[in-house]
């Protein structure tokens, strides 16, 4: 019997199962060109996303460019210019570094980038459904544009999969909160069908002002302590403001937006003692550390971290809200047994 033989898988299969992994839908194919952006050194990232993300998505920034040399290199697989050698892998500072994200879009989608490096003139490259264009020259001030149209078009299994434009949009907006959250000192402007948002550049307290609302801002209660090398910023809502979910307790590690078991539970042990024990905090909390203590290649795409030491942190967090809850005046009045 001649059953199926062993070959290697066509290049362009490979992308598109790969695509799979790092863009599940518009929300983490903003999620990461926003990253780019931010490893790029935007100070102001502009996104548009049109029809929940599937049928465009624009990021603008400011950052350092991409050579037109480089241009073709950027949207390969395992291209990056961010992570040098093995030993960068312990100590990772920029959003990315495992070349998949340009790839993985260009794969699935109509990609197009158009840069403009300091030390040159702009050009563009275009990747539709895998197929790599030609670089052409382009203008454009310094920083990059990635425009993406017709997302999994050349995965129609996935397009299904969709949810409504609308909660994909809802999904895209909560991304790009998060991404503004996690970088206060970045401006962004957030267009989702036609109406803009702006977040300008400001202090951590104004930006989460911005992205929650005045009347959290107004009532937060403020956290700034900083012990072995590890600094907690936090904005913290009051315990009568509790949620029935998580989605409102925002955590940043190092300026990366993290969805952390670890320091969730820990945030919201934070809050046990105030708290109703089936509600959620809404509060912020920016954790900065030596990056060597933290290993952020847990997950392409989850946002877990590993701690060195776990504990440690866990047990910073929850001393410092809890203390900074007992410390507030307004809550105090306000305990809530549970
Ligand atoms: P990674 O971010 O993991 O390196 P990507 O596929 O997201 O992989 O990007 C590939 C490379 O393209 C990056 O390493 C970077 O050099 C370049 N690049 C992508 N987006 C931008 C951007 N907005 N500004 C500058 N360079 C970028
Ligand atoms: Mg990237």
């Amino acid at each position: 019997m001649t059953g199926p033989s062993v070959r290697r898988l066509d290049e362009r299969l490979i992308d598109k199962i790969a695509a799979g992994e790092v863009v599940e839908r518009p929300a983490s194919a903003v999620k990461e060109l926003v990253e780019n952006a931010l490893d790029a050194g935007a100070r102001a990232i502009d996104v548009t996303a049109e029809a929940g993300g599937t049928a465009l998505i624009r990021v603008a920034d400011d950052g350092h460019g991409i050579r037109t040399g480089e241009l073709e290199l950027a949207v390969q697989r395992h291209c990056t210019s961010k992570l040098l050698d093995a030993a960068g892998l312990s100590a990772i500072l920029t959003m990315g570094f495992r070349g998949e994200a340009l790839p993985s879009i260009g794969a699935v989608a109509r990609l197009s980038v158009v840069s403009r490096h300091a030390d040159g003139d702009a050009a563009s490259i275009t990747v539709e459904g895998g197929r790599v264009g030609p670089v052409e020259p382009a203008a454009r001030a310094i920083g990059t544009t990635v425009e993406v149209r017709d997302l999994f078009f050349a995965t129609p299994a996935r397009l299904k999969f969709l949810k409504s434009d609308r909660s994909e949009s809802s999904a895209v907006s909560d991304t790009v909160k998060r991404l503004a959250l996690s970088a206060p000192h970045v401006a962004f402007t957030l267009t989702l069908n036609g109406r803009r948002q702006e977040f300008p550049a400001g202090s951590p307290r104004q930006r989460a002002r911005d992205v929650l609302g005045a009347e959290f801002a107004d009532e937060a209660i403020d956290l700034d302590i900083e012990r072995h090398g590890v600094r907690l910023i936090g904005h913290l809502g009051l315990p009568t403001s509790g949620r029935a979910s998580s989605q409102y307790t925002y955590a940043f590690v190092n300026n990366r937006v993290v969805r952390d078991k670890l320091i969730a539970q820990a945030m919201r042990a934070g809050y046990q003692d105030v708290m109703a024990r089936d509600r959620h905090p809404v509060a912020v909390m920016w954790i900065t550390l030596d990056p060597a203590l933290v290993d952020v290649n847990v997950h392409p795409a989850k946002a877990d971290v590993r701690f060195q030491d776990a504990n440690a942190v866990r047990g910073l967090i929850v001393t410092a809200i809890r203390r900074a809850l007992a410390e507030a005046p307004a809550t105090a009045s306000r305990t809530v047994s549970s």
